[in-house]
Parts: C-alpha cells; structure tokens; sequence
C-alpha cells in the first residue's frame, strides 16, 4: 500500500467516524422530540378523557364510543412511549432494571440500586456498524 493510500484510508475513517457520532445524535434528538410530542399527545387526550367521563357521569350514559377510542390510542401512544425510551436508553448505552426500574450503564451485570441482575445484551452491534459504513 502506498502512502497516499494509506492516508486515504485513514481519512476515510475519520470521516465515518464523525459522521457515526452526528448520526448517533441526530437519531437521539430526533428521538427526544418524538418522546416529547407523545407525552403532549397522551396530555391532551387525557384532559379530554376526563371532559367525556364528566359527560358521561353527567347525563349517565355508560357508553361512548369515543370513551374507548381514546383508550385504545393512549394505550398505543404509551407502547410507542416505552419503544423510544428503550431506543434512547440504547444510544445512551444504558439499561433499565426490570426489577427496580434504575437506569445504570451498559456494561453492569447487576443494578447497583437493587441487585438484580440484568439482562444480557447481544453483540450485534458491530454487524450494524459494518452496515452503516456501506451507506
Ligand atoms: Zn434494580
């Protein structure tokens, strides 16, 4: 290998590197404001929830179909709540005790709240990464 191939090479890594950790944050705030969007969404149908039980305690009509629908899609918006957390929780390189609840590092076998030990993570990180390069 030549040295003008050598430091095109390196370079190269540099660069994809760089832009990795730009991703990486991107991805985070992106994340962020997803999350924030969602629990101002769940906010706003629970107030209005709580506008239709008063209806219904009111003129004491037990069904409402709309009572439901706004069930069914907090039930939903929370799903999709706990998928962001968790994805967040994987750039952070944090896990979250199924125990206690406690956020602690990545590389902790045990929470150090409560000690119960956590769940193992899969190495497939870097087959992703080889992914990300190609792109
Ligand atoms: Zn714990």
């Amino acid at each position: 290998m030549s040295i003008l191939d050598e430091i095109l090479e390196k370079g190269k890594g540099v660069v994809s590197s760089v832009s990795k950790n730009t991703d990486t944050a991107v991805r985070f705030s992106k994340l962020k404001v997803k999350a924030t969007q969602l629990s101002s969404d769940i906010k706003v149908k629970n107030e209005k929830l709580g506008a239709i039980i008063y209806d219904m305690v009111k003129t004491n009509v037990k069904e409402n179909e709309e009572f439901d629908a706004l069930i069914a899609q907090i039930d939903e918006d929370y799903a999709k709540l706990a998928e962001i957390s968790a994805q967040l929780d994987e750039l952070k390189n944090v896990v979250t005790c199924t125990h206690c609840g406690a956020k602690t590092k990545n590389e902790n076998s045990y929470c150090p709240k409560c000690g119960t030990k956590l769940p193992e993570r899969k190495v497939e990180e870097q087959a992703e990464d080889n992914k990300d390069d190609e792109v």
